[in-house]
């Protein structure tokens, strides 16, 4: 019996998967091995579905305001553990601990938000919509519910969906990137202590096998999945055909636009955390900088100092300002992409590859890196690197611009740098993403507004967090009915 080898949560107990396939865990900056995680079959994910199936009538019953008690429980054992967590987070994924910790806060105001489930979940009535005929709308909770998440969050985005689904008297299939299991695993033994009905919260470790048991199986309501889009586009495609509502968040290309009448200086702090915080592995992580006239001169020195700057180790040093990227395997694919992106005319500015990190040679570092004159249409302008690699491209008007960023895939993110109030309403308005930072570089909507996302970024209709996460976890039902008003004389 492995001592490292993860177990599965199902019907309020730890169980080993029945899989026989499993992966390692490793930390990305030392090279450590942390776990080995069982890729879970399809019968361990039924399983665990038959469980949160069993629990879900119960669940639903039980008062909202009664459900919502075991989130304020949480929210507490989140805020006793916050540094326990953050220090996994860093330690299984390689951000640096304040971005740990960042991750962690906006996980537990999504719970606090999931908390006002009482007031969002409200329905609506007419009286009288014809002579004693009330109508009426209320919200019920859709059934059982899987959450599948990437690598890159490992603590905040099972947050975006969890909180809300309970909340609304869901019960939910969780299944971690099995990248990045022991987050969750942690999650989960807090998620114990609460005394929930067994079935209600249920964990399964696994990659593909596991999901596509999720996507199949008639007793899975609705799917939310974060991941890369093709992997998205599949899950929506073949959740929706198995008649579940599904909403898939994708990949993403961000472009930032510096306008000559930017402050420079704050643009380029915050283009910089924005573009090497997260070792760039952020799904709103700024990945072209478009200049614009005179900006091109004074924002392409100032970014490129910083590039240099960055102290690059391990992160749970808390004096290291950015880790290492996931795997030896995606420091490759991305020095890969740099590689291409000389070939293809542009210049390396910045060259971070192969760096030495002393007392880290095994981590699979790269420093930041910046290209520039990079072709608006080339292959590597368009293509997600999701690491520590900003392209610039220079254009000579903010129509050019906004142009360039409509005609891309995705629309995660988009994000204007101007002291115009002219310039930025435009932007604002006609840009089409569904994330709009104004000298702003990571435009992550706080718990109570929707995460967008369009195009590509995004399939389906409902997102995650806040009233969009109530309305997917519920289904609506009308009810028309007749007091005829003979009845009530008899009163
Ligand atoms: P990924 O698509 O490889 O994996 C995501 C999840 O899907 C994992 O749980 C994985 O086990 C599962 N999966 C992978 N391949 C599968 C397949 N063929 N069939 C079924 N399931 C499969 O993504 P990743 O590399 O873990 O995460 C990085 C990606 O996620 C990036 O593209 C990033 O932009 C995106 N992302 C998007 C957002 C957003 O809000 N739009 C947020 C975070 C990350």
């Amino acid at each position: 019996m492995d001592d490292h080898r993860l177990l599965n949560y199902v019907n309020g107990r730890w169980q080993a998967a029945s899989a026989v396939e499993s992966l390692d865990v490793f930390n990305p900056a030392t090279a450590e091995k942390l776990a080995t995680v069982p890729l879970s079959t399809a019968a361990d994910a039924e399983t665990a579905v038959a469980a949160a199936a069993a629990a879900q009538p119960g669940w639903q019953r039980l008062p909202v305001t009664d459900r919502i008690q075991y989130l304020f429980k949480l929210k507490m054992l989140l805020e006793d553990q916050f540094e326990a967590i953050a220090r996994i987070i860093t330690q299984e994924c390689g951000k640096t601990i304040g971005e740990s910790r960042g991750e962690m806060r906006r996980a537990i105001e999504n719970v606090e938000v999931a908390c006002g489930a009482p007031s969002m979940m409200m329905g609506d009535f007419v009286e009288d919509v014809a002579r004693g005929i009330d109508e009426l709308m209320i919200r019920q909770p859709v059934g059982v519910c899987a959450i599948i998440s990437p690598f890159n969050f490992p603590g905040m985005i099972p947050f975006w969906f969890l909180p809300y689904a309970l909340a609304c008297g869901n019960t939910v299939v969780v299944k971690p990137s099995e990248r990045v299991p022991l987050t969750m695993r942690k999650v989960f033994q807090l998620l114990e202590q609460l005394d929930l009905p067994p079935g209600v919260v249920n964990l399964v470790n696994g990659g593909k096998e596991a999901v596509d048991a999720l996507l199949d199986h008639p007793d899975v309501r609705a799917i939310s999945f974060v991941g890369s889009t093709p992997v998205a586009r599949y899950v929506y495609s073949r959740g929706a055909a198995n008649g579940k509502r599904v909403q898939a968040q994708g990949g993403a290309k961000n472009p930032i636009i510096v306008l000559p009448d930017a402050d420079m200086d704050m643009t380029t702090q915050i283009a910089a955390d924005s573009a090497f915080g997260c070792a760039g592995q952020r799904c709103l992580a700024a990945s072209v900088a478009i200049t614009i006239g005179e900006a091109r001169h004074t924002f392409t020195e100032a970014i490129a100092d910083t590039a240099v700057s960055r102290v690059v180790g391990y992160g749970l040093d808390e004096s290291v300002q950015m880790g290492p990227v996931i795997s030896r395997q995606s420091q490759s694919r991305i020095e890969g992409l740099i590689a291409q992106g000389k070939l293809s005319g542009g210049t390396l500015l910045v060259d971070g590859r192969a760096p030495q990190i002393p007392g880290y040679e095994q981590g699979s570092f790269i420093r930041p890196t910046i290209l520039q004159d990079i072709d608006p249409h080339s292959e590597l302008a368009r293509t997600e690197i999701f690491g520590p690699v900003l392209s610039l491209i220079h254009l000579s008007s903010l129509d050019e611009a906004i142009a360039l960023i409509n005609s891309g895939q995705y629309g995660n993110m988009a994000c204007l740098f101007t002291s115009s109030g002219h310039a930025a309403r435009r932007f604002r308005s006609e840009v089409q993403a569904g994330n709009v930072g104004i000298n702003v570089g990571v435009a992550a909507p706080m718990a109570f507004f929707p995460f967008s996302g369009w195009k590509e970024s995004f399939f389906g209709t409902l997102h995650a967090q806040g009233k969009h996460a109530v309305e997917f976890y519920t289904q609506t039902k009308v009810v028309v009915e007749r007091w005829p008003q003979e009845w009530s004389r008899k009163f």
